[in-house]
């Protein structure tokens, strides 16, 4: 369908109940039904309590379902109404509305043009859902202050804590089985419960869809065959409505947008479904858009245990020299959609490469530091952390008991990590249930331990906040302030 043109709303040329497409910025009039009514205007207003004249250069909107806000520009599709005798005033009513998608081409074009403007926005919504000013333009300050003397389990509560990746609840289907039915057979063990006895607020549930063409051997997994075409999206198809019934089940917020991360807490705990590994792609960038819009896919880990389609692993020899040009293009594209680009198992290379393109913070969910990692090793040298770090980005710590036998021994880890990068660019990334060996946090109960093992390692109360969850809302804001819709 056409590109419907705000001008020809003044000049009425349109029909009656004609169904059109028209591309805007929503302006929120009402938090209760914000997902579902809402005001759409050509250019975004100054702030998200501006809500535009009742004239041309407006149209109420009544979507036929809620839609996830937190990317406020939107091509909309619906039935055009005009008004005659509106008690509020407004002219023009688009009803049973859906959302309509954009052409990739020219989103991304408009995408490095002027991105922040936008973002801004997409910051003000997270600042009203957070309680804070609607007009701030800075990242929202840490919540716990400089000098507080808190318990452990007081900065839980005060700080979402977050697990940047995890599978959790079992959300892997049996690694064995080829046949995604059988996978998807797996029982899931409980995943709420252990989340609010240790006050885990936010868990980042990784799906990886390179499973059915990999192997564990000797602690260690690896590629044992290329997929057959259409093989790995159809078990990526599997796997996220997998995750959404372990969200459902065990009674998570989903995640998706800034006031839904505002939303989780340590009694009301919520998931962000990431993927380990865009092998699910196949090289095609559109089912990226598919999978952010159709299973709320807000976390992209763009490498896993197979040299795939976007660049090199650290687990086996390089045969891209790291980055592929689709993998830029898929990185510019979570940029455009407001996906958090996680660039763990990805070799040094693909990390420098991947920071040059990428205008978001970068996400490293786990790893751990070593001065000189050997060959084919997952951890990663100070170089290669500092580079992380100067996009602004978190470096999950994982508690494998190879690495780390105890909480004790994990939380001077993240010390290490922290002396070479800062407080502010180190996080937790469990991995758990994904380990090949045993793990330090082999519980989520545990968390408030780990909180004692860190203030134990010399840490405050607000740096304990910003490694357990802070640095990590920081990225994750961040991120989305780049979508451009
Ligand atoms: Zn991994
Ligand atoms: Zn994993």
């Amino acid at each position: 369908m056409d590109h419907f043109a705000w001008q020809h709303l003044d000049a009425r040329r349109f029909d009656e109940g004609e169904t059109i497409e028209i591309e805007g910025f929503i302006t929120v009039v009402d938090l209760e039904a914000r997902q579902r009514y809402f005001l759409l205007t050509p250019n975004a207003s100054c702030c998200i309590g501006c809500i535009p004249r009742a004239d041309e250069a407006c149209i109420e909107v009544f979507m036929r379902a809620p839609i996830a806000l937190g990317r406020d520009r939107v091509r909309l599709q619906g039935r055009l109404v005009y008004l005659t005798h509106d008690p509020c005033g407004w002219r023009y009513q688009l009803q049973d509305a859906t959302l309509a998608l954009l052409q990739p081409e020219v989103e991304i074009e408009e995408a490095e043009r002027g991105p922040l403007r936008i973002g801004r926005r997409n910051f003000m919504l997270a600042s009203v859902a957070a309680g804070l000013s609607a007009c701030a333009s800075e990242p929202p300050p840490p919540l716990i202050a400089a000098d507080a003397k808190l318990t452990s389990v007081q900065i839980l509560m005060a700080q979402p804590a977050v697990d940047m990746h995890s599978h959790a609840g079992r959300v892997i289907g049996t690694r064995t089985a080829i046949d995604p039915q059988i996978a998807d057979q797996r029982p899931f063990v409980d995943l709420a419960g252990p989340m609010k006895a240790g006050g885990l607020a936010i868990v980042c549930l990784a799906v990886p869809s390179d499973t059915p063409v990999t192997r564990e051997v000797d602690h260690r997994i690896e590629a044992m065959r290329e997929p057959q075409p259409g093989e790995l999206y159809r078990w990526a198809q599997m796997a996220y409505s997998r995750a959404h019934r372990l969200i459902d089940s065990q009674g998570l917020l989903n995640i998706t947008d800034p006031a839904s991360l505002a939303d989780a807490s340590y009694q009301t705990p919520g998931a962000i479904l990431a993927s380990e590994g865009a092998d699910f792609l196949e090289g095609q960038i559109d089912r990226l858009d598919e999978f952010f819009r159709r299973e709320g896919l807000r976390q992209l880990q763009l490498v896993h245990y197979r040299v795939n389609e976007l660049g090199d692993i650290q687990t086996a020899a390089p045969r891209h020299g790291g980055l592929t040009p689709f993998g830029a293009d898929v990185i510019k594209r979570c940029n455009y959609l407001g996906l958090v680009i996680d660039v763990a198992h990805g070799t040094f290379d693909l990390v420098k490469q991947a920071a040059e393109v990428c205008s978001s913070p970068l996400l490293l969910s786990h790893t751990s530091l070593l001065a000189n990692p050997p060959p084919l090793s997952r951890k990663i040298s100070p170089d290669h952390a500092r580079v992380i770090a100067k996009t602004g980005g978190v470096i999950g710590i994982w508690p494998p008991t190879s690495t780390f036998p105890d909480l004790r021994a994990l939380a001077e880890g993240m010390a290490r990590m922290v002396e070479v990068v800062g407080v502010d660019h180190v996080g937790l990334g469990s991995d758990m249930l994904g380990l090949t060996t045993t793990s330090a946090l082999a519980s989520y109960a545990d968390l408030p331990r780990l909180a004692d093992a860190l203030l134990a390692t010399g840490f405050n109360a607000q740096e304990v906040g910003k490694i357990l969850g802070g640095n990590y809302v920081r990225l994750f804001l961040a991120s989305i302030q780049t979508a451009f819709y």
